[in-house]
């Protein structure tokens, strides 16, 4: 699943209006080499938001919700950036005033709050 995510977390962390995103399951993440660095954050719904990234450089990788066993993917953080093509928001309401949304994408169902 390839989205934008326009959460007010995602906001921050990448300082853009959305965060492009592939949300996979965490068990099909396999890290080649190197270790990242972790950080966990309780995110507005609740849960932990367990953030990976680049020791060297602080670039955010990726981001998990292990009670859920998803996994969101700096989708520019890969070699090739043409591969992504979005087909949904998620929570396009929270996308600041002034981002101009793709409005022909699906919106993602919200994740429930615990
Ligand atoms: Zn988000």
């Amino acid at each position: 699943m390839q989205f934008f995510c326009f959460c007010t977390d995602c906001q921050t962390i990448s300082g853009a209006a959305g965060y492009a995103v592939y949300g996979v399951p965490i068990a099909s993440v396999e890290l080649t080499k190197g270790q990242p660095c972790q950080f966990d954050k309780q995110a507005d719904s609740g849960r932990i938001n367990s953030r990976r990234f680049c020791d060297k450089c602080g670039t955010r990788l990726w981001a998990q919700l292990d009670e859920l066993g998803l996994a969101s993917i700096n989708a520019l953080t890969l070699d090739d950036k043409s591969l992504f093509w979005a087909t949904q928001n998620h929570l396009p309401e929270s996308a600041p005033s002034w981002c101009t949304l793709n409005r022909t994408l699906e919106t993602l169902a919200p994740i429930p709050r615990e």
